[in-house]
């Protein structure tokens, strides 16, 4: 197909108002193109060079797309500026001055579809010095030998901005339309398409080999699968009950989603987001610890990436996790807040596809394949049998710093690409904010792994005073916030005052890696006052009171208190009734 016609397709389509239009023009455009010229055709109808995964960007800027007009046309650069501060768009100017151009046309040659890409591709894989005039010479050629119209869509591609408004759907119907006549018996292309999330190449198997090729599309490492996503239900009754009196309860993470896909053999891993983004260089401890850790050779594990502190078991805010999203500093990150995958699915493990096997399967191989990994652990989770088991856990996993639970089918299998009722997802609507900070005494302390080994200190388990039982009850454990100097004073002042059991004083469920006698009040800052199993502040039945994000504001401890100064649990209990409630936005 030659490029001038490909342009006038897209010409076209930018005229039409009606979607079925649109779909009639792409089909009628896809069913001229040869089989090698599909993949390449559905990448430039989106404005890309190739699947979004892959990211290839021609990266040029506007300066350098108005010389390239300048030199295949003969006008001035500063001709071309003023001109395009007329029309208001490049591509229109690069038409508008290639009609008038005053140069003769390069080559009489037409350009195909594949011409052109070809010649996108290697612009956009230029680098180095010089590369910016090698780049405008690509171009420039390209328009030299172009007609009006395709110089207009050269240049938007070159700058990433054709628009033809032809999404995912609307190409999936199109070429439903080109290989049936109909554009709604897309289930089998859509199907192909959430499994390899590549329309080009969706595209080019169908021209290759029809729809049975189609059917035939598998998984595969590296191509990367569209999610699964979650439905939800308000109350811990309708799950229970959608989901026939019994289903898998995991925590939900607030955190990054991450499909981690490996080749050992390769030595290369491949970690994409939930848009199928790249996000492997973003997280370099995560990748690593698919190569040596898991026990797998080549596999595609799914879970949520978070920052998480080993030695005091905290999970730290999405704000903390998603700071790995700079440019700068990301090997930094990975030592002083390294982030953890907390696996919840496997959809392919040693040749074998797994989207169709149950969840229950799925879950118990991915324990497996992971077993022994200290950064990629299974998602926390319980089965439940009745609604009351599922809140506790909900409450619990709120209370340890999480954003709720998802319910999952353990019969269902992974359905890519789909909101459905095989995994629903359950947070809170409401969350409490704390205007005030508290004091809490010192009862314990975690020993520092990783790189605060150093410090032999990771973090302090902390308690309020219960006036009524003379008793410190806790209520958070702090780990993050300290500076070195923080870090080296706690450990010496704590040291001295060390304890070989639980004092007699003080009320605990958790246990920390040493018992102190409590002595040091410490001034926190917390997001909230949530319910908790955890912690025994305030404990009734089963369930005590909690910080929620707690960090320390006092400049180390409180000279002027002692430990019986310290908030009291009645008082948390009357702050948490006073909390402002502030509704919790879903994303
Ligand atoms: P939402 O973004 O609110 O629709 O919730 C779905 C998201 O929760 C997924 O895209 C994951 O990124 C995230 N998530 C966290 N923990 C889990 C889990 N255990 N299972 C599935 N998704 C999870």
């Amino acid at each position: 197909m030659l490029f001038e016609d490909a342009a006038s397709y897209y010409e076209k389509l930018e005229s039409v108002t009606s979607r079925i239009s649109m779909i009639d023009i792409l089909a009628e455009m896809f069913g001229k193109a040869e089989k090698e010229e599909m993949r390449p055709l559905i990448y430039m109808t989106q404005g890309l060079l190739g699947p979004p995964f892959e990211g290839i960007q021609i990266g040029i800027a506007e300066k350098f797309a108005q010389q390239a007009i300048a030199s295949a046309t003969g006008f001035t650069k500063e001709e071309v500026v003023a001109d395009a501060k007329r029309t208001g768009d490049l591509g229109n100017t690069a038409e508008g001055l290639a009609r008038k151009t005053k140069l003769k046309r390069m080559s009489s040659r037409k350009q195909s579809v594949r011409d052109v890409f070809a010649m996108m591709l290697k612009t956009a894989s230029t680098s180095g010095s010089g590369s910016q005039e090698a780049k405008i010479r690509n171009i420039a050629a390209l328009l030299a030998s172009a007609s009006p119209l395709e110089a207009r869509y050269i240049i938007r591609l070159a700058l990433g901005k054709v628009r033809l408004g032809a999404g995912d759907a609307t190409i999936l119907e199109a070429l439903s339309k080109m290989a049936t006549g109909e554009r709604r018996s897309k289930a089998l292309l859509e199907n192909a398409y959430n499994i390899c999330g590549d329309l080009g190449k969706v595209g080019e198997v169908l021209a290759e080999s029809g729809m049975k090729g189609i059917e035939k599309v598998k998984v595969s490492v590296f191509n990367p699968i569209r999610p699964a996503l979650a439905e939800r239900l308000p109350t811990s009754e309708e799950i229970l009950e959608k989901m026939h009196g019994k289903c898998a309860v995991e925590s939900k993470y607030d955190g990054l989603r991450a499909q981690v896909h490996l080749d050992k053999g390769k030595k290369r891993v491949e970690i994409f987001s939930r848009n199928l983004e790249k996000l492997t260089p973003m997280l370099p401890e995560i990748a690593e610890a698919a190569l040596s850790e898991v026990k797998a050779e080549r596999a595609i594990i799914e879970g949520e990436a978070i920052a998480y502190n080993e030695e005091t078991g905290e999970f730290r805010p999405f704000q903390e996790t998603i700071q790995r999203k700079r440019k700068h500093g990301i090997e930094e990150f990975s030592e002083t807040m390294p982030l953890h995958l907390f696996a919840f699915d496997l959809m392919y493990l040693d040749g074998e596809d797994y989207l169709e096997k149950p969840y229950h399967e799925r879950r118990a191989k991915l324990e497996y394949v992971i077993k022994g990994s200290k950064t990629i652990i299974p998602s926390g989770r319980i089965i439940a049998e009745n609604p009351k088991e599922l809140e506790k856990y909900f409450e619990e996993q709120i209370s340890e710093g999480l954003e709720g639970i998802v319910a999952k089918d353990l019969n269902a299998p992974y359905v890519a690409g789909a909101r459905k009722f095989g995994w629903i997802k359950l947070k809170r609507s409401y969350k409490g904010e704390l205007s005030d900070t508290v004091d809490l005494v010192i009862v314990g302390y975690y020993l520092g792994r990783g790189s605060r080994a150093e410090f032999q200190f990771g973090g302090l388990l902390a308690a309020v005073y219960n006036e009524k039982r003379d008793m410190f009850e806790t209520i958070t454990r702090i780990g993050t916030g300290f500076s070195e100097e923080q870090m080296k004073s706690f450990k010496r002042m704590l040291d001295k005052i060390k304890r070989p059991g639980k004092p007699a004083r003080v009320d605990a469920v958790v246990v920390p890696d040493f018992w102190v006698e409590p002595t040091y009040v410490v001034t926190v800052r917390a997001d909230e006052i949530t319910k908790s199993p955890m912690h025994t502040c305030g404990k009734e039945g089963e369930t005590g009171y909690a910080l929620r994000f707690p960090r320390i504001v006092s400049d180390g401890v409180r000279e002027d208190k002692g430990p019986e100064d310290a908030t009291s649990t009645k008082e948390i209990i009357e702050m948490y009734g006073m909390q402002k409630r502030v509704k919790v936005e879903d994303k």
